[in-house]
């Protein structure tokens, strides 16, 4: 029940603290003492636990503060047959505007524990915030992913990365539920498949639900890892491959995400996105040639487009130079979503677009790269009931 307070003042909670519109009832069809007291919403907006601001309503949101909380509301929906959305920082999210026909888990478990080197993060910690305080314990290792909205918990979806690091890199062993064995298992790195912007979470979207996530960091002496990205040493002064004191490098970080809409500002609609919206295509060396002969046509012989190694046979080349090349500059569009005036590989919501006005945006991007250069981008955030 609300309590009795002055209209205005109660709108103003409801709209702080969505839980007060929350049914404490144990309405679920199997009930569950750990579920009992969880937060739970019907016809829920799901727009704003979403970076983008974007997408309709959930029949049903729960949100759970403790892993068994968020086992039994996954046994639950699982026992009754009825889909179910992962919630985290909603920072890679892009969710239909006729939003989610089941049940949207919203993970908030909190939990950041320290022991010598190792670090374990409840799957709903703040992963910006985590980051911050392995610097302030002097551990290197994911200084470098400072900013990147979300949870812990998702980080390993996509194999998280961003200025020369990865989790990848440091992830140890992840503690998750898996649906299909109805069982908590410990996956080590090597069963985590991580690969660019990819793990085995994202090629079995429906099986793991992540409850805990372990590092193993360094203890350099107050130093970072060595810096791995030319943009940071160079903003550092130092070269790659170089340490730097652990703060300064977090900093420099996001110093040159800020300046790129990179961090989140809700008064900055540059940031009312999901980052990258497109992943940096991998070509096979034959497709490379291909796409090589296409930019001299349209450039000029003396265009050479960004090529990095991506093993053997494979070239990685840049989302955003093919974005910009093909003619969507920075700030491009006239509709409620546009291209961010800070960077050109984030779609954005100027303040009143729909899902569909981000699409349609999304579509002309690739339609006008495809036609220009013959490769096809590929969307980085999880599309919810719609595609591109
Ligand atoms: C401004 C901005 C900058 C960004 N910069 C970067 C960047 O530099 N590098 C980068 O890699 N990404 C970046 N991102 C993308 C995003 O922040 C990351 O992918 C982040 O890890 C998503 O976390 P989340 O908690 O918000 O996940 P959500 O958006 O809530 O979910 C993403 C996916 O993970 C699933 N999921 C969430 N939690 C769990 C869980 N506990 N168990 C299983 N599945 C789960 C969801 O179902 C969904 O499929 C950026 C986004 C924004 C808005």
């Amino acid at each position: 029940m609300l309590p009795a307070l002055p209209v205005s003042l109660r709108l103003l909670r409801l709209l702080r603290f969505p839980c007060y519109l929350v049914s404490r009832r144990p309405a679920l069809s199997v009930p569950s003492r750990s579920l009992e007291r969880v937060q739970e919403l019907h016809d829920a907006p799901l727009a704003p636990l979403t970076t983008f601001r974007l997408g309709g309503p959930a029949t049903r949101l729960v949100t759970a503060t403790t892993d068994a909380e968020v086992i039994a509301a996954v046994r639950e929906a699982d026992d009754t047959g009825t889909p179910l959305l992962l919630i985290g920082g909603g920072s890679n999210l892009v969710i239909g505007d006729k939003g989610f026909d089941g049940t949207a888990l919203h993970i908030a478990t909190r939990g950041f524990r320290l022991d010598g080197t190792t670090l374990e993060l409840a799957a709903g910690e703040i992963w910006t915030d985590a980051v911050a305080r392995t610097v302030e314990a002097g551990l290197a290792g994911v200084e470098c992913l400072a900013g990147i909205p979300g949870s812990a918990g998702a980080t390993p979806i996509q194999n998280v990365g961003a200025y020369g690091q990865e989790v990848s890199a440091t992830v140890t062993e992840v503690i998750a539920y898996d649906r299909r064995s109805r069982e908590t298992v410990a996956l080590s790195n090597a069963d985590c498949a991580f690969s660019y912007r990819h793990s085995r979470f994202k090629a079995e979207p429906d099986r793991y639900v992540v409850l805990r996530v372990r590092f193993g960091l360094e203890d350099a002496g107050g130093l970072s890892a060595p810096l791995r990205y030319a943009e940071t040493a160079r903003a550092l002064g130092v070269e790659v491959g170089d340490r730097v004191p652990l703060t300064a490098a977090r900093e420099t970080v996001l110093k040159l995400r800020a300046g790129k809409g990179m961090v989140l500002d809700p008064e900055d609609h540059d940031t009312w996105s999901a980052g990258s919206f497109f992943t940096n295509p991998i070509l096979t060396d034959e497709e490379f040639a291909a796409f090589r002969s296409r930019v001299a046509e349209r450039l000029g012989d003396a265009v050479e487009p960004p090529a990095f190694p991506a093993g053997e046979g494979r070239v990685k080349t840049s989302a955003a130079w093919l974005i910009d090349r093909a003619g969507f500059t920075k700030g491009y569009g006239t509709g409620p979503a546009r291209i961010s005036g800070k960077h050109t590989l984030a779609l954005t919501n100027r303040g009143e677009a729909t899902t569909e006005d981000l699409l349609a945006l999304a579509r002309e991007v690739v339609a006008g790269v495809r036609e220009a250069f013959g490769v096809t981008l590929v969307n980085e955030p999880v599309t919810v009931g719609v595609s591109l």
